[in-house]
């Protein structure tokens, strides 16, 4: 078993290798065909399991097939595809510069934003384009309030260490920006939550957001 086997497109492939990833981490072998497969999943996941390339696998190779989306122009709002949220800037620094690695050449643009930093420079970042967007909960509910961001298009939504975001009290963000995201069928979004822990919130969470999904623990 090894990511050879698995056809996430040519461009991504080759980034694989060149991260020299050979082998599935079991996360990774369980989660990457359920999600290729366009299913929701909820997955039980520690740090250093290898989840960020779990989720970050389907989703480049998704919007590299995808056809040329028609994305609307708004005044100086974007409109990306896929959203991945996480707790802190540390964690969504570190998401950001492995899924550019992974989507090197593939044309797919990824952009991190992050609270406690100045707000200027993410707008200019976002401005140049953006497909995957990376984000902790609170800057993003401020640039959708500034109409900076629509999460109109959104076809992937990743929420990692969501136990984590419950902990630090971003529950109502979380749901904020949730309910933006619900595109109409057949568009609608695809799902993946990813928690260390599986108290009753995150069931919650799981049964509010994902649909008819798939759960695992690894
Ligand atoms: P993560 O749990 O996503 O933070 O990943 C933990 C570390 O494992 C990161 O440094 C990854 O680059 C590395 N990694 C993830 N998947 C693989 C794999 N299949 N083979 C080798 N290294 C990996």
């Amino acid at each position: 078993n090894t990511f050879a086997e698995i056809d996430l497109g040519e461009a991504l492939n080759l980034n694989i290798r060149r991260c020299k990833y050979v082998k599935p981490t079991p996360v990774q072998r369980y989660t990457i065909p359920i999600s290729l497969a366009g299913r929701d999943l909820m997955s039980c996941a520690q740090t250093g399991s290898g989840k960020t390339a779990a989720f970050c696998f389907p989703i480049i190779s998704g919007i590299m097939t995808a056809q040329a989306v028609q994305r609307p122009h708004g005044f100086r709002t974007v409109f990306p595809l896929a959203l991945i949220l996480s707790p802190t800037r540390e964690l969504s620094c570190q998401i950001h510069m492995e899924a550019r690695k992974f989507a090197y050449q593939t044309g797919v643009k990824v952009v991190v934003v992050y609270g406690g930093a100045p707000i200027n420079q993410q707008l200019r970042e976002l401005e140049r384009g953006v497909d995957i967007l990376v984000a902790t909960p609170g800057r993003l509910v401020d640039l959708l309030e500034r109409a900076k961001v629509s999460l109109q298009m959104i076809r992937y939504l990743a929420l990692d260490e969501a136990d984590r975001m419950l902990d630090m009290g971003f529950e109502p963000q979380i749901r904020k920006i949730v309910e933006q995201t619900d595109m109409p069928p057949p568009g609608g979004r695809q799902t993946m939550l990813f928690s260390a822990t599986f108290p009753r919130e995150i069931q919650r969470l799981a049964s509010d957001f994902l649909s008819n999904y798939i759960f695992l623990t690894v």
